[in-house]
């Protein structure tokens, strides 16, 4: 094995079975047919090594985080997956590492009915680049502009377990109880399924990948509102609250659950008469759903505790808002 093309056939060459990809590989361009009355939605997200992982993560969790951070892009927006490319930048050939991040990249692919449709192979710093490509029905596409005052605030799963899960990485923390935030930073789960229906009752999300402080500020800036949350309200793992417990003096560190990245749930908004449907459909995912506050005319981001009171995080030591 000594050459890219090489490589390309054998890791990177998967059977095609959408039929609407027309040619995948092997010329310079790939053809899809879009269906009618659609969209197309295109994102692209790069994890470099080192920046986006650390560098000892395995090629299975390589390939599963890449691939699911560019469908939460596309969950984001109400989008159905259909083709991704691949631009990978390679320090050497390694063979067992090129399989074992061929066959978990084909098995999320075959999970969600993706194809593979093209990509560039280079010689470099171990880098990822995915584009991936959905469609939605032209009027249901989810956007950040279109909260509107009154309207109820979600998210999805729980926040923060990432961010626990790095730091317990970076800090070797071997405690079999914060496995669970450590699964959450390798293999997040876009809520791709859940969004595709998502549609019919909301017309505003986001993917909370920076912290909902961030994420959720660029939907109240989008729709010029603001939001009332209420911080008990915020949904937290027992993995997280055992963090807590343990490692934080049996407090809750809410930059953690906040303001940092990696989470991958849904953020939406949605006018209180679909309150019912949403919740509904959350179960039928099976997926964890909460309602955690209120959009406002005030422009502002305001967090409120378990008696309703105002929090001035900066005068309870909080330094990261
Ligand atoms: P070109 O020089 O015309 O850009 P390349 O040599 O980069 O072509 O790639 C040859 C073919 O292999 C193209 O069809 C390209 O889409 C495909 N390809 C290259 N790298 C990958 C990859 N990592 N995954 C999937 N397809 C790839
Ligand atoms: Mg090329």
């Amino acid at each position: 094995m000594s050459n890219e093309f090489d490589v390309i056939k054998k890791y990177f060459s998967f059977e095609v079975l959408r039929d609407d990809v027309v040619l995948a590989g092997g010329d310079d361009c790939a053809i899809v047919s879009l269906p009618e009355n659609k969209q197309l939605l295109l994102t692209t997200d790069t994890l470099i090594s080192g920046v986006h992982f650390p560098e000892n993560t395995s090629a299975e969790d390589i390939a599963y985080k890449a691939i699911m951070v560019n469908l939460s892009d596309l969950a984001a927006m109400g989008a159905a997956p259909a083709w991704l490319t691949l631009a990978i930048s390679l320090p050497e050939i390694n063979q067992c590492w090129l399989q074992a991040f061929s066959n978990q990249f084909n098995s999320v692919l075959s999970k969600f009915n993706i194809s593979l449709i093209g990509g560039d192979t280079t010689k470099g710093a171990l880098s990822i680049t995915i584009q991936a490509m959905g469609f939605c029905d032209k009027n249901k596409i989810l956007r950040r502009d279109k909260a509107e005052t009154g309207d109820k605030v979600f998210v999805t799963g729980e926040l923060g377990d990432a961010s626990i899960g790095l730091h317990a990485v970076l800090n070797n923390l071997n405690d079999e109880k914060l496995s669970p935030c450590i699964q959450r930073l390798n293999r997040p789960e876009a809520r791709v399924k859940f969004a595709e229906e998502l549609v019919l009752y909301s017309k505003c999300a986001i993917d909370i990948s920076d912290g909902l402080v961030a994420d959720l500020g660029h939907i109240l800036n989008a729709s010029q509102c603001g939001a009332k949350i209420q911080l008990p309200a915020i949904p937290v793992s027992a993995s997280a609250q055992h963090y807590f417990d343990l490692y934080h003096n049996a407090e809750t560190d809410w930059s953690m659950l906040l303001t940092q990245g990696d989470d991958y749930e849904l953020c939406f908004t949605v006018n209180k008469s679909n309150q019912p449907a949403v919740e509904k459909l959350a179960k039928k995912h099976q997926l964890k759903l909460s309602c955690i506050g209120e959009i406002t005319d005030s422009n502002k981001l305001e967090f409120y505790g378990v008696n309703n009171e105002l929090i001035n995080f900066s005068n309870t030591g909080f330094k990261h808002f």
